[in-house]
């Protein structure tokens, strides 16, 4: 009789720059666990759409470029631009959109790659939509005014010429845009630990998470 082996999965959810991703990538680390950045998957998208030049807010060019998408096409770096993080949350509230990703990052979820035993997935809608039914769920965010600070040292550092006013601008659009859309809207699971990082660092966030754990798996 061979056992049922069921994939621990992490859920990482909160808005932009509220330091999910090195959080993330710290607790797939340090549980040997897969990760996937599912912003990446609807980043790919929205930049698919800019480069056939239609518009990312048109339901069409948007359900067709998620069908057909190759995320290992795109460059790391231009998928971190901010014209793309602005194009994939507008392709993000589209329904079918949503739903064409849905599989793929499910199947990652529950069948990690490379052995793994399970995996951590970043998000907005992991642990509502995804995998509700995930064991660990966390939620993490940030005031607005950080994490804008945060998103400006990161350009800055990149060498980009950056107008703060905007920065701020635009993430409050797009914190408006993830949080209001209809479907798979950004809010914590009513059964995730809410996280702010406002005043933690990357290795105070990732103390409380790990805390966190293993004082589920006392229970
Ligand atoms: O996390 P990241 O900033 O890379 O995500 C880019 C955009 O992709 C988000 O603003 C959001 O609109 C969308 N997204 C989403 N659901 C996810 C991950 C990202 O709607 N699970």
């Amino acid at each position: 009789m061979s056992a049922l082996v069921v994939a621990l999965v992490v859920a990482l959810d909160g808005p932009a720059a509220a330091g999910k991703g090195t959080l993330a990538r710290s607790l797939a680390q340090r549980l040997n666990l897969a990760y996937l950045d599912t912003g990446s998957l609807y980043r790919a998208t929205g930049l698919a759409v800019l480069e056939a030049g239609g518009d990312p807010a048109d339901p069409k060019a948007a359900e067709s470029a998620a069908r057909t998408l190759d995320p290992s096409r795109y460059n790391p770096a231009d998928l971190r631009r901010e014209e793309v993080a602005d194009a994939a949350s507008k392709v993000a509230a589209i329904p079918a959109v949503r739903a064409a990703l849905l599989d793929f990052q499910r199947h990652f979820a529950h069948h990690p790659p490379g052995g793994k035993a399970g995996a951590v997935l970043d998000g907005r809608d992991i642990g509502t939509v995804v995998c509700p039914d995930a064991p660990i769920k966390i939620f993490v965010t940030a005031s607005l005014e950080e994490r804008s600070r945060r998103r400006v040292k990161e350009l800055r550092d990149k060498g980009e010429t950056v107008i703060e006013a905007r920065v701020f601008a635009d993430m409050a659009a797009r914190d408006a845009r993830d949080s209001g859309r209809g479907v798979a809207p950004l809010k914590a699971a009513d059964d995730a630990l809410v996280l702010d990082t406002s005043t933690l660092d990357a290795e105070g966030a990732l103390a409380a998470v790990m805390a966190y754990i293993e004082s589920k798996q006392n229970r």
